[in-house]
């Protein structure tokens, strides 16, 4: 490799002053400027760093020291979960709100969209403890099986009881499985020697019914004392109306594997949002976020305008939530999502709700937008709320293709969605009213928000 010409050298101690932080909620130190990234470390602090990865175009470096502290650091007992489950426990709260609103407008001033407009993010009044859902890896550790966390972008495990941003019910619940896969003996798995049984737990709780799904996800096609751990677990947790036993035998960083089984209980929890009534299998996407995921919908809702006489597309519906929640105020709402048992879920919710100006299709957004436009169904709106990854040319091309008046855009990632502004912008749509940030994950990293894109005459 050539030899870099850098301000910095490995092992090097200096002491910086932290200017930014980046979207992984790490410290940006710039020296002659070349940045140095810092985990922990806060803007405005001046602190003592060792240096230790060096890169072509940024480098790495240690908190070795610090020389000042920001106003806005918040002290923490749990000091190790930042390195994890709570990446930003650190910076008070109102900062990070205002953290998550600054992430989008740089990255749309880095895009040359300076003239779109941020809103403040709509934060939580508890944000702490609001996750309905819980995927904890476990692992062996000295002997004992742990429940527990992996560190930031690694895969260090640490045991832990509290994991102090899930519903604390669920945390409750995780220890009274554990303790029975250890009264019974279970082996965790081992990630090195791909051995071992159990490799997660997932649990679910719905926020409003209080009823609560465990799923034992294992590497090996049997559950070991499977009739006994949830005879004790039902009779332990009688809110534990589902348990489920999930086969995962892959080398992979995937929770769930393809096949779940029921063991006790029904295969489904049902929970409330906005008043109306879901039921929620394994596999099936649900936002985490109860409290921020109805105000996240009002605020979409109420974007879109609805006025009782509109025809919708929810492309990425997942159970229907958005969907159910939109035909409440249009005229047919259509759906589509790839996964089928969501499919499944969001047809029996519209029952459920009695609503019947819904249609869901299994299968992949970009198809069925085309199915949809052949049929000759012309959208008022078009709702798209995709994974991280964003939407696709082909996708953006049918949607506007459509000449839908509203296209309404929850995003989970500002980078793909600041990208996708871009295309929707040459494809004749504008962003009209200020973006809404909407924090549905407190004390971490992650950005939600909703996008209004209008059509221009
Ligand atoms: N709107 C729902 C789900 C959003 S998550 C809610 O708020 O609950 C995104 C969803 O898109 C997931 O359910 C995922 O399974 C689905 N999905 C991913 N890729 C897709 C594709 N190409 N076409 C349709 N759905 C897709």
């Amino acid at each position: 490799m050539a030899k870099l010409n850098l301000p910095v050298y490995k092992k090097e101690e200096l002491e910086v002053t932290v200017e930014d932080l980046t979207y992984q909620g790490l410290g940006v130190a710039k020296v002659k400027g070349y940045p140095l990234f810092i985990k922990a470390a806060l803007p405005g602090e001046k602190l003592v760093v060792k240096v230790e990865k060096l890169g072509k175009h940024f480098g790495y470096a240690k908190a070795l020291k610090w020389l000042t502290t920001a106003d806005n650091r918040v002290k923490t007992k749990a000091k190790y979960l930042q390195t994890g489950i709570a990446p930003l426990m650190h910076l008070d709260y109102q900062s990070q709100l205002a953290f998550k609103q600054k992430l989008i407008k740089d990255l749309l001033v880095k895009a040359h969209l300076d003239q779109i407009e941020v809103a403040k993010t709509l934060g939580m009044e508890q944000p702490f403890a609001y996750r309905n859902k819980a995927q904890v890896p476990v692992r062996q550790v000295k002997g004992q099986l742990e429940i527990g966390f992996f560190k930031q972008g690694s895969h260090d495990f640490v045991a832990l009881e509290d994991f102090y941003i899930q519903d604390k019910r669920i945390d409750q619940v995780l220890l009274v499985v554990r303790d029975l896969l250890r009264k019974y003996q279970l082996n965790a798995y081992d990630e090195k020697s791909h051995t071992g049984i159990v490799r997660h737990l997932m649990v679910r709780r719905g926020h409003y019914s209080k009823q609560v799904m465990v799923v034992i996800v294992t590497n090996t096609k049997k559950l070991p004392h499977a009739t006994e751990i949830a005879r004790d677990l039902q009779a332990a947790c009688p809110d534990v109306i589902s348990i489920m036993h999930n086969v995962n035998d892959a080398r992979t960083n995937v929770i769930l594997g393809p096949q779940t089984e029921l063991l006790a209980g029904q295969a489904e929890i049902t929970d409330q949002l906005n008043g109306l009534t879901f039921k929620i299998a394994a596999q099936s996407f649900y936002q985490v976020n109860p409290v921020q995921t109805e105000r996240l919908y009002q605020a979409a809702i109420k974007r879109a305008k609805l006025t009782g006489t509109e025809t919708v597309i929810d492309a990425y519906c997942g159970i229907g939530t958005i969907s159910l929640s939109m035909a409440k105020h249009a005229k047919h709402v259509y759906g589509v999502e790839i996964v089928p048992q969501a499919i499944e879920n969001a047809k029996q919710n519209a029952d459920a709700n009695k609503l019947t100006n819904l249609t869901f299709e299994v299968g992949e957004a970009e198809s069925w937008m085309a199915n949809w436009q052949k049929a000759g169904i012309k959208p008022d709106v078009i709702m798209v709320d995709p994974p991280r990854k964003g939407l696709t040319e082909s996708l953006i091309d049918s949607a506007t293709a459509m000449a839908p008046d509203k296209i309404v855009y929850v995003s989970c990632n500002p980078a793909t969605l600041v990208r996708d502004i871009k295309s929707f912008m040459e494809k004749g749509y504008q962003v009209t009213q200020p973006i809404l940030p909407v924090d549905q994950f407190p004390q971490t990293t992650h950005v939600e928000s909703v996008t209004v894109l209008t059509k221009q005459k």
